[in-house]
């Protein structure tokens, strides 16, 4: 940067500046007088001093870089530094001349004392700090917002909104945890949808999707809040049913296999109805088996209700 002139000696006005706006004029001005006036390239950053001080754009413009990605604008009149004047803390790194500017520097000492000396100037900047503090918690919301977006992305799947196999590898281990220390039953159904590779062969690819989003609707229509519905992968689902002992999960799945043989998958009364049939095998964890275990006893169970005939339930044993 370049040193111009000092305050006095600019053609600049101090009504112009926020920080002043209805602050007494002159003596603001008496004080600002041997103020360094500098002159910053386009482009060039703003070094941080080693002390403290305030900065205010008189020409041209400023970005300040927070350091995650978002950049404020701060144009002729408005200024930056207030903070570090505050708190003491020398930090205007991330500060930088968006075009060539012409900066006002005031150092911390001076802007305590225009703090000190004008009601006026303390009240712009409570206000002002009030509006950054506003702004930056409204960000720090939408970024709570956005993360919690992608954490459910990454945990369920995409196409049938159902939790993924991430979330099951998550979550199962604790659910089992959870059932073994309060003693509480914990059941399994995984199902598989019949002849599927045909419905796909029939119908398309595109229609399958839809019959396996179908298929979830279905799944999580049918279930209370407490239980957990999971796309395994391919057209292979699971239901998690906390607290729930064996055969009131097989009462489940068997309203469930009825609701799956009864859905609509195509609204077109001119095509023939198709109608998409589930296999289902339901397993209780057993005492001191792990998630793999249960997962295991549900999947050979629903490999009997495939070998019987399929569009039916299976309990193991
Ligand atoms: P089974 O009754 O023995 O289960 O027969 P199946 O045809 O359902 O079993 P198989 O495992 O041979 O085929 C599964 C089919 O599921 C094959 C695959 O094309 C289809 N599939 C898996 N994932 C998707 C998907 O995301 N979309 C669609 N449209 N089809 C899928
Ligand atoms: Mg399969
Ligand atoms: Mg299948």
């Amino acid at each position: 940067m370049k040193l111009l002139s000092t305050f006095a000696a600019s053609p600049y006005d101090i009504a112009a500046l926020q920080l002043f706006r209805d602050a007494d004029a002159a003596s603001a001005a008496t004080l600002l007088a041997h103020c360094p006036v500098m002159l910053a390239a386009a482009g060039e950053v703003i070094s941080s001093p080693a002390s403290p001080q305030l900065v205010i754009v008189l020409r041209g413009a400023l970005a300040d870089a927070t350091g995650d990605g978002a950049t404020t604008r701060i144009l002729p009149g408005e200024s930056a530094g207030e903070q570090s004047v505050l708190d003491g803390e020398a930090d205007l790194s991330g500060l930088k001349a968006l075009e060539e500017s012409e900066l006002l520097l005031v150092d911390a000492d001076l802007a305590w004392r225009l703090i000190e000396e004008s009601d006026g100037v303390a009240r712009n900047l409570l206000r002002l700090l009030s509006f950054r503090i506003r702004a930056a918690s409204m960000q720090l919301r939408r970024r709570q917002k956005l993360g919690e977006f992608y954490r459910q992305l990454s945990l369920n799947d995409g196409l049938t909104g159902l939790y993924n196999r991430a979330w099951l590898n998550d979550v199962l281990p604790r659910l089992v945890s959870t059932a073994h220390a309060t003693r509480a039953p914990l059941s399994l159904i995984m199902l598989d949808l019949d002849h599927f590779k045909g419905f796909n062969d029939r119908h398309g690819h595109l229609q399958g999707d839809g019959a396996l989003r179908l298929a979830a609707r279905v799944l999580a229509g049918a279930l209370r809040p407490a239980d957990f519905a999971v796309r395994y992968g391919g057209e292979e689902m699971m239901v998690i049913l906390p607290d729930t002992a064996g055969p009131v999960a097989a009462g489940v799945a068997e309203r469930l296999c009825e609701c799956m043989r009864e859905a609509v998958v195509f609204d077109d009364m001119r095509l023939p109805l198709p109608h998409i049939t589930a296999s289902f095998g339901v397993a209780c964890l057993l005492d001191g088996g792990d998630d793999h275990a249960l997962i295991a006893a549900a999947d050979s169970a629903l490999y009997r209700a495939k070998a019987a005939g399929r569009d039916r339930v299976a309990v193991a044993a």
